[in-house]
């Protein structure tokens, strides 16, 4: 098993493990009202539409990872399974994960290793021309008299931050970068551009909280790395954004 698959398998046990204890709990409740004599409409209504949520999540959940692997024969059952992942499965697995004492921050890094699964296997076999390349606002070096937003053509290339390579790389590849310092401006620059594809850089909450508001798209998640702590001149591994645009273009 390769590293990233064991991180994306974290996510893969708690969402399967939430489901099934759910359906367990389920198909209890619903084999006592059925031995029960005097059930009244209300339990079976309840019992009955607790059942059909819970097989429209286990459908979603199926088709997912289904999708990490294949493209799915409709575009319905893609939006259907992407929309379920982000708005329920993301949240039940996550319950499951806390109430099993597991770091928060584990539990993202696996969810974006699986979201990026998905996205690898939507991309297969496609060039993307539009590329964007999301940056948080925190890779610039802090004492740089330049104030980097949206589009990083303004960096002087003073070689003092990842900004320079970064924006190199941007040439290089013929894509675009621009830098986002908070949610609504990255909702604003993607709602703007319009792309085929997002890299997106960032912590693990902003990444989490950016790759599920922006479901739509599909957003390849790259970790920072934080040698001055949270928020702070962090940088990004270059080779490995390299090797993604090298990959999706
Ligand atoms: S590389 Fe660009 S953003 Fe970074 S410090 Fe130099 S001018 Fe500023």
């Amino acid at each position: 098993m390769t590293k990233s698959s064991a991180k994306t398998a974290n996510f893969i046990f708690f969402t399967s493990f939430s489901l099934l204890f759910i359906g367990f709990i389920l198909l209890g409740l619903g084999w006592k009202f059925y031995v029960q004599e005097g059930v009244s409409l209300f339990e079976v209504l309840y019992i009955t539409l607790s059942l059909a949520v819970l097989a429209a999540l286990v459908l979603a959940w199926l088709l997912s990872l289904i999708n990490t692997r294949y493209q799915l024969p409709a575009r319905w059952l893609t939006v259907f399974s992407k929309w379920t992942l982000h708005h329920m499965l993301y949240y039940l697995a996550r319950f499951f994960s806390f109430i099993c004492w597991q770091k928060k921050q584990i539990y993202q890094e696996s969810f974006l290793h699986y979201n990026n699964k998905t996205v690898v296997n939507a991309a297969r076999g496609k060039r993307h021309q539009n590329i964007l390349l999301l940056l948080p606002h925190c890779l610039q070096n802090s004492k740089c008299k330049i104030r980097i937003t949206t589009d990083i053509e303004a960096c002087a290339s003073c070689g003092k931050c990842d900004i320079a390579v970064l924006k190199a790389l941007v040439h290089k590849y013929h894509t675009r970068a621009a830098v986002a310092t908070g949610g609504s401006l990255a909702r604003k620059i993607i709602k703007d551009t319009k792309p085929e594809l997002i890299v997106a850089v960032a912590c693990h909450r902003d990444l989490t909280e950016g790759v599920r508001d922006a479901w739509q798209y599909p957003v390849y998640a790259v970790l920072n790395e934080r040698p001055h702590g949270p928020c702070f001149e962090t940088t990004v591994n270059i080779n490995t954004i390299e090797n993604i645009l090298r990959k999706f273009q």
